[in-house]
């Protein structure tokens, strides 16, 4: 087989809270040539930069070096103006010149983007959305990132902080919000890959007589996968929490519906692995609570890039970073 090399990339790099992706990507094509995975849970914030680091250099080598931009998606606020990623909920990143540091570290140009504006610009150029001017996105994972495609243009907001779709209220009196966010209620407190296992493992523990009672006293740990496998099974612990995030999720979809009247609404992140599982109530909730004509004329999709998109829309930024703009 002829592995056909294009004569130039860009590689883009998705880290995730747990994880750290990175692609050497054709922006015409938009293949992969190269991937590449480095764990990032629990290490330090110099660790992380020097995981990002050889993570790239590997992509580059991979495509002999003939690389022309970086971009990273991060799940960090950003000032903009400043060029600081400010805050992360769930990575120890704070405060950091982080373009500034990387291109001198790498000696490229480099792009930054929040993670989730990285996914939304992905699938609304060249996946789920394509074409569409005006999109919403949810990545579903160990937090909820957000992204807004408004007018064809990312939406980032005055000062490049948005859009923090999952940092939305839909319970105003809700739980505690994870990491650093100092609300409680959000989307991401009800909805995320954290609270599909604590809905689980509240439900089991009433119900231990059951698929996934039995998977746990065998010692299997409690996992977002192993719950939507179970799911996906018929276990009843498992499809209704599944479903009980899904009705939740259409809540914060039918604001979203309301507000920007979007033609799509793409979900991503790990927790869309439940597909139709999740897709189908939150799109009934969706019909319950937001309103006409805005509700009928929404297409509520999954992601088509996958675990891919952030890492590919950060690609795409850094190949043309003027057509976000
Ligand atoms: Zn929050």
């Amino acid at each position: 087989m002829v592995v056909e090399v294009p004569a130039r990339c860009v590689i883009g790099v998705d880290l995730g809270g747990t994880k750290l992706l990175a692609g050497a990507v054709d922006p015409e094509r938009l293949t992969v040539h190269h991937r590449t995975r480095r764990e990032v849970f629990g290490i330090s914030q110099a660790a992380l930069l020097d995981a990002a680091v050889d993570a790239v250099q590997e992509a580059s080598d991979a495509v002999g070096g003939e690389v022309d931009a970086v971009g990273f998606g991060i799940p960090c606020t950003f000032d903009r103006k400043r060029g600081v990623a400010v805050q992360a909920v769930n990575l120890p990143l704070a405060d950091l010149r982080f373009a500034d540091i990387m291109s001198e570290r790498l000696g490229l140009p480099v792009e930054v983007d929040n993670d989730a504006n990285c996914a939304v610009w992905a699938e609304a150029r060249a996946g789920a959305a394509k074409g569409s001017p005006d999109v919403a996105l949810l990545t579903i994972g160990t937090g909820i990132g957000g992204g807004l495609v408004l007018g064809g243009r990312l939406y980032r907001g005055w000062g490049g902080a948005g859009a923090e779709l999952g940092h939305m209220v839909v319970d105003i009196d809700g739980p505690p919000c994870q990491g650093n966010c100092p609300n409680w209620g959000c989307l991401e407190a009800v909805a995320s890959g954290t609270a599909l296992v604590r809905e689980a493992a509240l439900r089991v523990a009433r119900e231990p007589d059951t698929p996934l009672g039995r998977f746990l006293e065998e010692g299997r740990p409690l996992t977002g996968p192993l719950v939507t496998e179970l799911a996906f099974d018929g276990d009843p612990v498992a499809a209704t929490a599944v479903r009980v995030i899904g009705e939740r999720l259409g809540v914060g979809i039918a604001n979203l519906v309301n507000i920007f009247n979007p033609e799509v609404v793409v979900i991503g992140g790990g927790v869309i692995a439940a597909g139709e599982l999740l897709l189908a109530p939150a799109r009934a909730v969706l019909q319950r609570r937001a309103l006409a004509p805005a509700k009928d004329m929404v297409r509520v999709v999954a992601t088509s890039f996958g675990a891919e998109s952030g890492m590919i829309g950060a690609a795409l930024l850094a190949a043309d970073p003027g057509a976000a703009e």
